[in-house]
């Protein structure tokens, strides 16, 4: 079975008017419609997904019906009724005609990036950044400023309003769906409630999501930073995603894993805390309360200036979760990794590569690389937490540029 109709069948449901709809987690996990956020539960029909997959995958080219038909499974009268109902929201246009073998050129359509846009939020510990994309994933504004994350609720949210708000007016007003908004763990993503965050404990327990709703006047979707960061990475791979792991070391250090082509976060979305495996029992203390954590090792080598040995310590973290999970590769980012990064892909590189030789075999390790995006890969990925549910499973169809 074609792997696309398989997810079909397993994910989705037929309602009585034969819509199809989906069940996928990332639709339930919005919180619900309210101010100017709009049409978002009419964008997330499964079938209307699978459509503007297709339409974003096909860039400017664009595709034909027959063609969004084949490659869907749908009906080209299903195609058809969709197609329309994008084109009446302003989210598809025609693209031209194009020739056909044996019969009249055919009308091709195309995504209109810019018909809707969403905001992407990254809350670092003393660092807010905002960004504001088209359906394209394409950043339109950027905005950053300080923030201190552990100065309680009340400053946090009126930053988030006052950056997003900024954002917003530079760029002209447009129709905006949602903001994902992606902070330090541990949380609680189908709850959107924070944890006992590593360094910051005031927030365990506070329904951040439902706060920022209401302050934004929009859809807020809540995750890790390093749950943004990856699923916004799995989203530009035009080879498909497979498996690989996102480890972010900044002002703390965790990891996004995508398996499967899909992000994983486990059932209580607590999947991803890289940093806290203990690799030295008797270690020095780290902020969750434990000792020895990869975390501690290694923000204490780079608080001394010993770069070599936080490499090696992450690297030691990086070969444990390669031996673990059998991923593709490995992409670093974060600030502490962007200040030297070639110190910290040799000294990965090396602990993989080492990781590998005790499987025999003399070639290298799992490929390490830097995630593309720089010191806005939270950000573009927080963006993807409303963005990614309108375009159905990741499946590059026409198109390929690959992380
Ligand atoms: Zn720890």
């Amino acid at each position: 079975m074609d792997p696309l109709k398989q997810r079909c069948c397993q994910s989705a449901r037929r309602t009585d008017n034969g819509w199809v709809t989906s069940n996928d987690s990332d639709a339930r996990a919005a919180a619900p419609a309210s101010g100017t956020g709009s049409n978002l539960s009419a964008l997330r029909d499964h079938n209307a997904a699978l459509v503007l997959g297709l339409l974003r995958a096909a860039g400017e080219t664009g595709v034909s019906r027959l063609e969004l038909a084949a490659h869907t499974g749908l009906t080209p009268q299903a195609v058809s009724k969709i197609t329309a109902r994008l084109r009446a929201g302003g989210l598809a246009a025609e693209a031209g005609r194009r020739a056909s073998t044996g019969g009249k050129p055919r009308t091709v359509l195309r995504l209109v990036p810019g018909a809707r846009y969403a905001v992407g939020v990254h809350l670092d510990r003393d660092e807010i950044t905002t960004v504001l994309a088209d359906l394209a994933g394409r950043a339109v504004a950027v905005r950053r400023a300080p923030l201190a994350f552990t100065a309680g609720a009340d400053e946090v949210l009126a930053t988030v309003g006052r950056e997003v708000a900024a954002l917003r007016a530079a760029a002209g007003g447009p129709p905006v769906l949602g903001a994902g908004v992606a902070c330090p763990g541990p949380l609680d993503h189908t709850a959107g409630v924070l944890h006992r965050v590593t360094g910051a404990p005031a927030w365990d327990g506070f329904p951040l999501r439902a706060a920022l709703a209401g302050r934004l006047g929009l859809p807020v979707v809540l995750d890790k930073d390093t749950n943004a960061a990856a699923l916004g990475l799995a989203q530009g791979c035009g080879d498909g995603a497979g498996s690989f792991a996102y480890l972010h070391l900044g002002t703390g250090l965790g990891a996004g894993l995508v398996l499967g082509g899909g992000l994983y976060r486990g059932p209580r979305t607590g999947a991803g805390e890289f940093g806290h495996q203990v690799v030295e029992r008797d270690g020095p203390r780290c902020g969750c309360g434990r000792r020895g954590c990869v975390e501690a090792l290694c923000l204490a080598a780079v608080a001394r200036g010993d770069l070599a040995d936080a490499a090696r310590v992450l690297g030691v973290g990086a070969a444990n979760l390669v031996e673990l999970l059998d991923i593709d590769r490995v992409l670093l980012g974060g600030r502490t990794v962007l200040a030297h990064p070639d110190g910290f892909l040799r000294g990965v590189a090396a602990e993989l590569t080492a990781q590998a030789r005790t499987r025999g075999g003399s070639g290298p390790g799992v490929p390490v690389a830097l995630a593309p995006g720089g010191t806005r890969t939270v950000a573009d990925g927080a963006a993807q937490l409303v963005l990614a549910p309108l375009f159905g499973p990741h499946r590059p169809a026409f198109a390929a540029q690959g992380v």
